[in-house]
């Protein structure tokens, strides 16, 4: 068993949480439930920072006292983690009493070791970020973070001598290439580290600021609060408790990387001075865009984290952000792309296969033990299955959440493939072939129970729900992720509505013949039932204009399991569109084929591509069959 101890930034409560802050949180809980499901002991902390000028700033706006402000505000944090589940071990706030002590500690350390002097400083100084920027920082007279006007402060204050550890820490980087990772963040620290390092103001004198922890050895001064804020990841687990020992040689840092240098930076400084060991691994994400403007923890343009949960679920919203973002990179949000990823990757691919493979297991009934053996079919989902976890171990050691789940989706297509060529809603109609059937729903309903574990740090809720469908009640355990083990076929609850489609404002009309759309949400022997009895009237077939087509060229939409982008003409033109054909053919097999298109649909965008029109085909148990004709006529020729 190892050791894991994670942190997020105690996040600053002169704002309430919002993306940005739910990302990391996020983020940070994946890893821990992650790693707790690996079998570590596992400490996760987060928390809030509640001291410095811009608090005192806010309180007193607010007419409140800052400590009034802090402890509203440090609530609503505590209360939103609660509320999205976040299984955090602990929360400190840096106005606690246990933090207070151990950041006097260490500056009376570092005062009686000579590494703090007294000093005078001039500097440009911005009050939103509460940090002097150097003359190569500046943009335009301005704060990079802020655009806002700078302000030139002069004052006696108390320094670190950090820049004695310049040389140090180039050479800690140089030689420990994990120490900040992805490595674009550790060669952007090594680039700050290109210039001088300055020492590092760390007190406010008392007669411009009360808001803070004093300085042990002059009362006239308070900690300047990124000193403060950051002794919080040591605090927090140097209090002597049983729960807390052996911790602190373990930690790793999760942030944002809007706050790269502070602890790129300050902190190894910091705890190199004090005698401390340093922390195992920064890990660094990028930002979230939204409306072209980066979100960060001191800009606006905030999303309300919890409506969106509320709205789609804590679970949607989750795998939203941890598949989004390529770890490390910006990404983009928006929420009809959460959408998009709700209706194609939970509700179409993960959903459908759940519903599809507990309706079938369930209409079978249980079987023990299976009398047929498994054939390479089922042998293919057993190796799949062991890729799969062993893609997301590897991508799970480098917080790369995205492959992780890239890994799962890939095994779930595969399951979903397997569903449909071995056909167990046809295996069902003949008794002879009982044995294969009972194989088949094995092999799924150990597939399911291999999702039922490995879906846990990504999707709980999800997870939890599978494995309640298959009756199992144990805690998961990443050892127990095996297929190919299980040999009967074991009493499962119809899983239905894992998740609920959600009907978008331009639904994704028109260009699939079934499969991305209502796919097969029904087992197909059901899904058939109630259609076309409803008749129209001709006027009705008469809106629909239908050609002959010709397919010119087809290939692959990427990303995508089900969707072909064929470019066809129409008689005199050419036009774009998709369809959900991919998995019955070869992009080369169409090119040339005459087809049968909806010509008068109104444009959708699918995966990225717009699509003008519909490829008509017939489907039956699995097997699509494309509308072709029987005699050769030009494209363009009206269908009717
Ligand atoms: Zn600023």
């Amino acid at each position: 068993m190892s050791t894991f101890y994670l942190t997020t930034p105690i996040y600053y409560v002169n704002a309430r949480p919002h993306l940005g802050h739910a990302c990391t949180t996020i983020m940070a809980d994946a890893m821990c439930r992650y790693r707790r499901l690996a079998g570590d002991r596992v400490y996760f902390l987060t928390g809030t920072d509640e001291h410095g000028e811009r608090i005192a700033q806010v309180a007193a706006a607010a007419g409140k006292s800052p400590q009034a402000y802090a402890d509203e505000i440090a609530g609503v944090f505590r209360d939103t983690w609660r509320r999205l589940g976040i299984t955090n071990d602990d929360f400190i706030r840096t106005t606690e009493p246990r933090h207070r002590k151990v950041v006097q500690e260490i500056l009376q350390r570092l005062h009686d070791a000579g590494e703090i002097y007294f000093g005078e400083y001039g500097g440009w100084y911005c009050y939103g970020c509460e940090r002097f920027y150097t003359e190569k920082e500046i943009v335009d007279g301005k704060c990079p973070d802020h655009q806002t006007a700078l302000t030139f402060i002069k004052e006696k204050n108390y320094f670190f001598k950090m820049s004695r550890y310049q040389a140090w820490l180039i050479k800690h980087l140089e030689d420990n290439p994990g120490f900040i990772q992805p490595d674009r963040y550790r060669n952007e620290v090594l680039g700050f580290l290109r210039e001088p390092l300055q020492d590092l103001s760390i007190s406010r004198p008392r007669s411009r600021l009360q808001w803070g922890i004093p300085l042990p050895f002059d009362d006239q001064y308070v900690t300047y609060v990124w000193f403060d804020a950051l002794i919080n990841y040591y605090s927090a687990v140097s209090d002597g408790r049983e729960r807390t020992r052996g911790l602190w040689e373990h930690v790793e840092h999760l942030i944002a990387k809007d706050i790269l240098k502070p602890h790129g930076v300050y902190w190894p400084t910091m705890l190199k001075a004090a005698g401390i060991p340093l922390y195992r691994r920064l890990n660094v994400h990028g930002y979230w865009s939204l409306g072209g403007s980066k979100m960060s923890k001191s800009v606006g343009n905030v999303v309300e984290a919890l409506q969106l949960t509320d709205k789609y679920g804590h679970d949607a919203f989750r795998y939203f952000l941890l598949r989004e973002m390529n770890f490390g990179l910006d990404a983009s949000f928006s929420e009809e792309a959460l959408v998009d990823r709700l209706n194609a990757d939970l509700a179409n691919d993960l959903g459908n296969l759940a519903s599809r493979a507990t309706t079938l297991i369930a209409a079978a009934g249980p079987a023990a033990p299976v009398g047929a053996p498994a054939e390479a079919a089922d042998r293919d989902i057993a190796v799949a299955a062991a890729d799969a976890r062993a893609a997301v171990e590897q991508a799970m050691r480098d917080f790369a959440f995205q492959k992780a789940l890239g890994a799962l989706w890939s095994f779930i297509g595969t399951v979903n493939r397997y569903v449909d060529t071995s056909a167990p809603w046809a295996l069902a109609k003949d008794p002879a072939r009982r044995p294969r059937l009972e194989r088949v729903l094995c092999t799924l309903a150990d597939s399911l129970g291999f999702l039922g574990i490995m879906l846990d740090p990504f999707l709980p809720d999800a997870a939890r729900k599978i494995r309640e469908a298959l009756g199992r009640s144990e805690p998961p355990a990443l050892e127990a992720a095996v297929v190919g083990q299980l040999s009967t076929v074991p009493r499962v609850s119809k899983i239905s509505g894992l998740f609920p489609r959600i009907d978008t404002k331009t639904p994704r009309s028109g260009p699939l013949p079934k499969g991305e759309r209502e796919s097969s949400t029904l087992s197909p022997g059901v899904r058939g039932q109630g259609e076309g009895s409803r008749k129209i009237p001709i006027t009705d077939f008469q809106k629909v204009e239908l050609r002959v087509a010709e397919v010119l060229a087809a290939e692959r939409v990427a990303k995508s399991r089900k969707l072909l982008k064929l470019t066809i003409r129409v008689g005199e033109e050419t036009r774009t569109l998709v369809a959900g054909v991919a998995e019955h053919y070869e992009p080369e097999n169409l090119v040339g084929r005459k087809v049968v298109v909806v010509a008068n649909l109104e444009p959708a965008t699918l995966m990225g591509v717009e699509s003008n029109g519909m490829v008509l085909a017939a489907e039956h148990e699995g097997t699509l069959s494309l509308l072709t004709l029987d005699k050769d006529l030009p494209s363009g020729a009206k269908v009717k």
